[in-house]
């Protein structure tokens, strides 16, 4: 247990991804909070999926 919440999966190998992961929080047009995390997989930069 690492109280590390999940945050989604990588799109590209379904991965599950942790905030160690996350590089940049911003905030998205319609105002909810958009996510790029470093897969560790793909070692590529994606957007978690739910
Ligand atoms: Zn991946």
């Amino acid at each position: 247990m690492t109280g590390d919440p999940p945050l989604g999966s990588c799109p590209k190998c379904g991965e599950g991804l942790s905030g160690a992961h996350v590089l940049v929080e911003y905030e998205k047009e319609d105002g909810t909070t958009g996510i790029w995390a470093e897969c560790p997989i793909c070692d590529e930069v994606v957007s978690p999926q739910e």
